[in-house]
């Protein structure tokens, strides 16, 4: 495929990007503190060097009450706009153009000082936030203005006012969050004068070409939501007050419908932003859910939007655009749409980086540096942690083979990929499987070595993985009772009565897999969530479908705490909606007894109780399998290295795993 709509050039106001690929905002905490700002100048002009035409900062607060959290990025100061210069400078180097988005938290600002249009407070936030006066409102449409100029003078191509995802801008778009009976607030025209007085400012202060680029919320996916009528209302006077382009967004953070995270299906808003192209006559963006340049390519031929948005696809991989461009498509890193790495780090208010790219936004302090001896290495265990060390080390240039005992590369991986929503994991195997080919990483699958067979190379590094973990229980070679890895892996097809023992992030992903109806399609996804005709329905929100009864399944733990709070900040929340909307029975605090030909014989509050199943489902967690390992610790102990599941089987997950095997690789 050519991408020739994708890699078109387009011209913006006074800039002429080199393609329609826009890096999307996407806060890295790299934004907060000045001392940050190398790094953050690294991991930009990495995306440049990668021929990304726009790149669009994290979220800057025009002024403190903005804030996302105390002491959290703001522009507001000439010497604030003079140290940007090292970040714009850095992708003015590689040919690159970036934009600064300016945010205004609102009432999600992590912080005492929060404000908003009404004293309503946030579901996802403790502060309740204070209602900006008249005066106020009037002012912080200033400060979003003198952010945008100051942008300019700090040397960025563009700005983008940030009007979607719920943060303040939003807050005052909405009667769910705007009661106000002054001049900014009341009807639907007066909730929309603040962001076009914001756009209308910062237009005077810029002046005529400027690109300005305004995020507008398509569906608000929040009950008391806008109308489509009023999004596309607001979006003319956006046009009249001066914006250059319409970025689009999805969904309110508080919003109870997952917008992002793998189990949105591919492209899922892309009909909504079709819509809006079609209103308007400034370029429309397209954003959410876009991952792979076949679906840019196809989303822009098919006249829906101008331009396409990808955020972590771009944290993923840097080279996406030159990759695509020189026909190597194969090659981009997909992102998975996990957000282990990435939205869950910066909600723990930690440095993001991501699942499948460790280097991302450790550009400076993790470095593949090319070597010139060719050492040999061995690696044995093609699972993620194996896959990652061999193609590390193989971009460095050292000479590896790869070692795997089954017939496919993967391990876990492999499993992982077969449950409903997680499909995306098969792009990551995908990946290193075709690196290990380019970078001529010599590949020996159904090959396990033994101490011996190793010592011919100067390193080695074991990834033997995981083996799950059997219970001590009465009963459990009982025929009914199988591992997770026979269910996933197709070899064992349980019956309609299934108790699932262990609820960590694979006794969820197996319920799910359990209870979930293999028939359904993209627009019963949306059904289930909720998801509506906007034209129809204010924020695109309706009555849920309820999901059918595929299977009857009980999730079991002996841990009294409530299953599932351990699964990731910005997805768990949505796997276990899923598992309610399923039907799956859910037991904490049980005792596991025996398992007899009558059932799973449990203890629950005191009380025994027989879970009469045709399939008890083992999910109780993995043990680490290194006897090659010690093996070769007691003939070499120099050279070999232990990674991934091997190394540490609890809470093994892919992130730890990856990144081990890069570091490795880079230290070797
Ligand atoms: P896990 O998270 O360690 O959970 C295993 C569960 O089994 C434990 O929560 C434990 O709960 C139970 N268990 C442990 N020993 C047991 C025993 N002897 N008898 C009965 N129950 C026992 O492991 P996992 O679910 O296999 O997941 C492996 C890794 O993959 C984890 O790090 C997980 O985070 C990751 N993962 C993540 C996701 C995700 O969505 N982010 C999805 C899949 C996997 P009790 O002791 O309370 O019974
Ligand atoms: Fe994508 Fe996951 Fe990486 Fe985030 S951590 S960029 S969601 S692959």
């Amino acid at each position: 495929m050519t991408y020739d709509q994708l890699l078109s050039p387009i011209t913006l106001g006074t800039l002429t990007l080199r393609n329609r690929v826009v890096m999307g905002s996407m806060h890295t905490g790299l934004e907060d503190s000045a001392r940050d700002l190398t790094a953050l100048a690294a991991y930009v002009a990495e995306r440049a060097r990668g021929e990304v035409g726009l790149i669009v900062t994290g979220g800057y607060a025009p002024n403190r009450r903005g804030w996302l959290k105390p002491f959290a990025a703001e522009l507001s100061t000439r010497l604030q706009a003079m140290r940007h210069r090292e970040v714009t400078g850095a992708v003015h180097d590689e040919g690159g153009a970036i934009a600064l988005q300016v945010l205004h938290a609102g009432r999600y600002g992590y912080h005492p000082f929060s404000a908003s249009a009404s004293s309503r407070k946030s579901p996802i936030t403790p502060f309740r936030p204070r209602a900006l006066s008249t005066k106020a409102v009037d002012r912080t449409a200033t400060d979003f203005a003198q952010s945008v100029a100051l942008a300019r003078k700090a040397g960025y191509d563009a700005v983008e006012i940030m009007g979607s995802e719920g943060y303040l801008i939003n807050q005052f778009l909405a009667a769910r969050t705007n009661d106000r009976t002054d001049a900014w607030g009341g009807s639907a025209e007066k909730r929309m004068r603040f962001p076009l007085e914001v756009v209308r400012r910062s237009r005077e202060l810029v002046g005529g070409d400027f690109p300005i680029v305004y995020r507008i919320s398509l569906l608000d996916l929040v009950e008391g939501g806008q109308t489509w009528d009023e999004v596309v209302e607001l979006a003319h006077g956006l046009e009249d007050a001066g914006v250059t382009v319409l970025n689009t967004g999805i969904g309110w953070h508080e919003a109870r419908v997952p917008t992002i995270i793998t189990q949105v299906p591919r492209g899922a808003w892309r009909s909504a932003t079709a819509r809006l192209k079609a209103a308007v006559s400034v370029p429309v963006c397209a954003s959410n859910r876009i991952n792979t340049p076949e679906l840019a390519e196809e989303i822009l031929a098919a006249g829906e939007a101008d331009l396409v948005s990808m955020a972590r696809p771009l944290l993923a991989d840097p080279d996406f655009v030159a990759k695509a461009r020189a026909g190597r498509a194969d090659e981009i890193n997909t992102c998975i749409a996990c957000n282990q790495a990435c939205l869950d780090h910066v909600f723990q208010n930690r440095k993001a980086s991501c699942l499948v790219n460790p280097r991302a936004c450790r550009e400076t302090t993790l470095v593949l540096a090319p070597t010139r001896t060719r050492r040999t290495v061995a690696v044995v265990g093609a699972g993620p942690a194996g896959l990652a060390a061999a193609v590390s080390a193989a971009e460095r240039g050292l000479a590896v083979t790869l070692f795997e005992r089954s017939t496919e590369v993967g391990g876990q991986f492999r499993l992982a990929m077969r449950v409903p929503g997680k499909e995306e994991f098969a792009e990551t195997l995908r990946y290193f499987t075709r690196r290990t080919e380019v970078l001529g990483v010599d590949v020996r699958l159904g090959s396990a070595p033994t101490a011996g067979d190793l010592a011919p190379y100067d390193e080695v590094v074991v990834a033997t993985g995981v083996a799950p973990r059997t219970p001590v229980l009465d009963g459990v070679d009982h025929p009914s009772v199988v591992s997770y890895a026979d269910v996933l892996s197709g070899a064992v097809v349980p019956g309609r009565r299934v108790a699932v023992v262990g609820a960590g992030g694979i006794g969820v992903d197996v319920s799910h897999f359990l209870s979930a109806d293999p028939a359904d399609t993209d627009a019963d996804w949306m059904a289930y969530w909720g998801v509506g005709d906007p034209t129809l329905h204010p924020g695109g929100l309706m009555e849920r479908k309820p999901r059918a009864t595929v299977r009857e399944v009980t999730l079991l733990q002996r841990k009294t705490t409530p299953i599932g709070i351990g699964l990731g900040k910005t997805s768990g929340w949505a796997h276990r909606a899923v598992l309610r909307q399923s039907g799956v029975v859910q037991l904490s605090g049980v005792t596991y007894d025996r398992v007899d030909d009558a059932g799973l014989h449990v203890t629950v509050d005191g009380e025994p109780r027989v879970l009469e199943v045709d399939h008890v489902v083992l999910c109780a967690g993995q043990e680490s399998v290194r006897d090659l390992y010690d093996e070769l610790l007691a003939v070499r102990p120099h050279g070999t290295h232990l990674i991934g599941g091997a190394d540490v089987a609890a809470e093994l997950d892919a992130k730890r795993a990856i990144e081990q095997g890069t570091r490795v690789a880079a230290g070797l």
